[in-house]
């Protein structure tokens, strides 16, 4: 096993078959007390070790992400599933999105409210519908006929934390990624045995959204991308402008027409459009090759790779 060095903000890595991000932010050693950065680096490889180990068995890409996002939806200390962020009325409203490499299929859902999982309702929507978005309540109906499907009360998602933080973000009267959503969005990029790619991205959004706010994170295209040609993206960060620069597809984009490499593509997005419009956050890329890209404008981006070998490497800060 090797060595994989992931502590700068613009990292590549050869011959990865995972990569997971637990969204970015101002993200300060200052901030972080050692207990809590131990829960974050033990969360993000509970979850590499998920992927990796069906990966091993030679599982589909698509189930790789979908049940590497379950544990980090699973896990509080991340804003999706339980301990997701509460918007303005004090709710979890959940958004999650993946898609499928070999065929461009895709599945998302937005605005739910009693699913434990986002995730894999959003991949019931790719698998058991002619449709590639669902909100709100016509979501909800369509879990309630699925075996699948876990259906929880508020209570479940509920946190202190995130409780706290939405009081003070109303006190300050603003929505907040960088200074309060430190434990963000969770996405993985995967590629199987045959080097076919997916990508699967989940969030509870931003502290004090308006209710009915949708972000980057389940649309396909802004917050998650995956097509065999190119790449599998998720995408972390001020969700706005993720959906004004279409970010995940862009990268793509790139890839396809000006013929970059994954690591120029996403670092060019991130580093440098992204940059330009005034947005911060980051992404995971990965292409059918193995090479993977984790580039991010903020302080930090809680991010987590592993290799064919099985070397990890999990990283929360970043130099530049
Ligand atoms: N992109 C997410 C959103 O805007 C937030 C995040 O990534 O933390 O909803």
């Amino acid at each position: 096993m090797g060595i994989i060095d992931i502590s700068r903000n613009n990292a590549t890595v050869a011959d990865a078959v995972l990569v997971i991000h637990g969204g970015a932010g101002t993200i300060l050693e200052e901030n972080l007390t050692s207990e809590r950065e131990a829960l974050c680096h033990s969360g993000l490889r509970a979850a590499l070790e998920r992927g990796y180990g069906l990966w091993q068995a030679g599982a589909d890409a698509l189930s790789i992400v979908e049940a590497t996002v379950r544990v980090l939806e699973d896990d509080p200390i991340f804003n999706a599933g339980r301990g997701a962020v509460l918007n303005d009325q004090g709710v979890a409203e959940l958004d999650a999105s993946i898609m499928r490499g070999v065929d461009r299929m895709a599945g998302a859902i937005t605005g739910v409210t009693t699913i434990k999982n986002p995730i894999t309702l959003a991949r019931a929507v790719l698998e058991k519908t002619p449709f590639v978005f669902l909100s709100g309540v016509g979501a909800e109906e369509l879990a309630a006929t699925l075996e699948e499907i876990e259906i929880v009360g508020q209570d479940y998602f509920f946190t202190d934390e995130r409780w706290k933080q939405l009081q003070a973000q109303r006190v300050s009267n603003s929505v907040s990624l960088s200074e309060d959503n430190k434990f963000g969005t969770v996405g993985a990029v995967a590629r199987c045995k045959g080097n076919h790619l997916a990508a699967a991205t989940s969030t509870g959004g931003m502290t004090n959204k308006r209710h009915g706010r949708i972000g980057d994170s389940p649309v396909i295209g802004a917050g998650t991308w995956a097509e065999d040609a190119t790449c599998a993206v998720s995408a972390t960060g001020h969700g706005e402008f993720f959906l004004r620069a279409a970010v995940a597809h862009e990268i793509a984009a790139r890839m396809r027409h000006a013929k970059e490499g994954v690591a120029v593509a996403a670092n060019t997005v991130i580093h440098e459009e992204l940059v330009a419009m005034g947005g911060s956050g980051g992404v995971i890329a990965l292409a059918a090759n193995g090479e993977a890209a984790l580039p991010f404008n903020t302080a930090g981006m809680y991010r987590g790779v592993i290799a064919a070998d099985g070397t990890i490497a999990t990283a929360i800060y970043g130099k530049p």
